[in-house]
């Protein structure tokens, strides 16, 4: 349940309010787990979380490198789906993609997705567009071919775009007809449906693994995923799973022209169909449809989830087509959450890999939906007290403390989350709960902070210990060595994961280290699985190539919070060297304010940046860390020549959009090394808006603020000189 913590925490962060240095780590932190349960499902069969949960992180993976693309360069993770397909199956890649809907929500999503459909076709006034309505089964989705009648292949869905090969398998469910003896089934045809497992055989399952003293399984649709992706096809059978069909893939003809009629035909060729298969002609009656479904729901054998609705009309579905990755003519309504209510034992905080302190409610274990309950997030230290995060009253201001009675809420789509308390019932002995405001693994203190962006106050408090808390020291490590950080290539990801369980690495200085303990045989690096002496030197010389260090490229790579890329070159031109860097550090500790201000000045550099870096180097730990990272290498002073007739020399210059001839880096490069002030934003003090492809925002606010814009063809000339 622990990893539940983990993904609240990945899916409440609001990824606008990230620094630039928590973007990089909270999107490795992403790609991690994304990872992680990728490779859980590859192993074990057993997708360990749902698949909504899933695809809501996928889609978080997709917006983060949409705001900002340039995290694509920290990792290929990019671009899935869904599962990767497992290599215990052969592949096969779908015809047609096998791509997830969007979700709705409400009535409103409703009319939103109706009123949508109707502008996209230019629908007259009077002419409602039928939409099917179906129960959205809660299983795992199949494609399966027939050829002249004959069940000759069936995959899983797989990413979307190739599945497994699961014919063995697909052949087992009694309820898929294996041929198709009908005249108007075309030559060639891919019915589309869901995997499901029956809630009384989960039940019968479960029962059959306590009696046998083995571990009981989490969810039927887990299960019917786990047996469907069975390496033994025998497996498979003994399950009893069934199969829905709802929709087709590829087809040599097709034989109806709605989507309803296709259903029945489904039906008459001996497949199963929801039969609350409906064709709605009016928007009330797709809303009815849907408030009959909710209220089936728990008296039917199998999970329901939602209810999807599809454009009945398969040209008009043609002429609607996609948006990204969800076809435009049609959408899941899903069903609200389950609730419950139960006691809170314990508040327990916990840090997240970037230093965030959530709080998590241990519970008196409590069913909810046909899941037991333990855990349920409490979000920040704000929401116990009853304010959200723009400040306001929830709950009534009612806090949330232990031993109080609340009312827990849990769907497919959520972690389960505190509602509401029943104030009545509290016992007077109780106290407020106090939010500890240091860390509660390393003890540094633990703060909040005003956004850089919105100029709000966080409800985050965070821990100041950066790469001596245990809890951040791996994503601290992480970032050390990505590419545009200390670029050290092969030791990112699973490799630092296992250095640091190893204690091979738990300091940045310990990787230039590696090396010399190898040989004296203080490690063992070859004890490690899949390490051979070619891939060791490899990553030996990886390090070795990164042992000098421009002194911007070492401060950013410390990761600290504010410290982006631009910041730490503006820092590290105004100190000059590591040696300097030292000094202000030691002023800083006996007048702060001086070097506070002295920092300040720096045009370009905010003030909770230069505070950011002053409390994570004034802090004695990671001083020492530092240090001793300096000691296994060479740290290069700045080396930018400027040319002193430079016609940019002294300004501030901003670039924006895509360029062709150059890429932003070398565009910076060149711009400093002429004596310019690149910097990130457009403000009133920018002198210079250099533009590529796209420019987006920012040439909207030069144009406002009447700054002088030239476009890389223009910049390129001055450059040129
Ligand atoms: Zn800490």
């Amino acid at each position: 349940m622990m990893s539940d913590v983990k993904i609240e925490q990945l899916l409440s962060c609001d990824i606008l309010e990230l620094s630039e240095v928590e973007q990089v780590n909270f999107y490795l932190e992403l790609v991690d787990f994304l990872q992680d349960l990728d490779r859980i499902y590859y192993d074990n069969n057993d997708p360990q979380i749902d698949d909504n949960i899933y695809d809501k992180l996928k889609s978080l993976h997709i917006k983060m490198i949409t705001v900002y693309p340039y995290l694509k360069e920290h990792s290929k993770y990019y671009s899935t789906v869904g599962y990767k397909p497992s290599e215990k199956f052969n592949k096969i890649i779908h015809k047609v993609p096998m791509l997830s809907l969007s979700n709705i929500f409400d009535k409103d999503g409703l009319e939103d997705f109706i009123d949508k459909i109707r502008k996209y076709l230019n629908a007259e006034e009077d002419q409602f567009i039928e939409i099917v309505s179906e129960p959205k089964i809660d299983g795992l989705s199949a494609t399966i071919l027939y050829e002249k009648g004959v069940l000759t292949q069936a995959a899983t869905r797989g990413d979307g775009y190739q599945g497994e090969n699961v014919t063995e398998n697909i052949k087992t469910i009694s309820n898929i007809p294996k041929t198709i003896d009908s005249l108007d089934a075309p030559d060639r045809f891919e019915i589309r449906g869901e995997i499901y497992m029956t809630k009384s055989d989960f039940i019968k399952l479960n029962n059959k693994m306590v009696s046998e003293g083995k571990q009981t399984y989490v969810n039927p649709r887990n299960t019917a995923a786990g047996s469907l992706r069975h390496i033994d096809p025998n497996v498979t059978y003994s399950r009893n799973l069934k199969f829905f069909a709802y929709t087709w893939g590829d087809l040599s003809k097709i034989p109806c022209s709605t989507h309803f009629d296709m259903i029945n035909l489904f039906k008459r060729w001996g497949f199963q169909v929801s039969p609350y298969t409906k064709n709605n002609k009016s928007l009330n009656q797709i809303y009815e449809s849907y408030l009959e479904m909710n209220n089936l729901r728990s008296s039917l054998d199998y999970d329901i989830d939602g209810v999807v609705y599809k454009v009945n009309s398969i040209e008009l579905q043609n002429r609607l087509g996609f948006i990204s990755r969800s076809p435009r003519w049609a959408i899941a309504h899903k069903f609200e959450a389950e609730k419950a209510i139960t006691r809170i034992l314990d508040i327990e905080v916990q840090v997240g890999r970037t230093g965030s302190l959530t709080p998590v409610a241990k519970l008196e274990p409590v069913n909810i939906g046909g899941v037991l309950v333990k855990n349920a997030t409490l979000h920040n230290e704000d929401f116990i007290k009853g304010i959200n995060s723009e400040g306001l009253s929830i709950r009534e201001g009612v806090d949330i403390r232990i031993n109080d009675l609340v009312e827990i809420i849990r769907s497919g789509d959520v972690i389960p989350k505190v509602i509401s308390v029943d104030k009545d019932a509290r016992n007077k002995e109780t106290e407020e709960f106090i939010f500890p405001i240091q860390c509660p693994v390393c003890k540094s203190p633990a703060i909040k902070e005003r956004s850089e962006v919105t100029g709000k106050m966080s409800s985050t408090r965070r821990c100041t210990g950066g790469l001596y808390c245990e809890s951040q020291i791996l994503g601290c490590l992480e970032f050390f060595v990505s590419r545009n950080a200390m670029n050290i290539e092969g030791l990112g990801g699973k490799t630092m994961q296992l250095f640091f369980d190893n204690n091979f690495v738990i300091s940045p200085s310990d990787i230039f280290t590696l090396e010399a303990r190898q040989r004296n045989k203080e490690i063992n690096i070859l004890s490690l699985d899949g390490w051979g002496d070619l891939s060791m030197n490899n990553l030996f010389s990886n390090i070795n190539e990164r042992r000098s260090v421009t002194l911007d490229k070492l401060i950013y790579s410390l990761g600290i919070r504010h410290v982006g890329i631009n910041t730490s070159k503006l820092i590290a031109q105004q100190l000059n060297s590591l040696q300097n860097l030292y000094e202000i550090i030691a002023e800083a500790n006996n007048d702060y304010n001086k070097i506070l201000n002295f920092l300040t000045d720096i045009d370009g550099l905010g003030k909770v940046a230069i505070e950011s870096f002053l409390t994570f180097l004034t802090n004695e730990e990671n001083l020492q860390i530092l240090k001793r990272l300096s000691d296994e290498i060479e740290v290069r002073d700045l080396d930018i020549v400027i040319n002193p007739n430079s016609v940019v020399q002294g300004l501030n210059i901003v670039f924006t959009g895509k360029f062709n001839g150059m890429s932003r880096s070398e565009a910076k490069d060149n711009a400093e090394r002429m004596g310019a002030k690149v910097l990130s934003s457009v403000t009133s003090r920018t002198d210079l808006l250099i533009i590529g492809d796209e420019p987006g925002s920012k040439l909207k606010k030069a144009k406002e603020l009447e700054i002088k814009i030239v476009t890389e063809l223009e910049w390129l000339d001055i450059v040129k000189g």
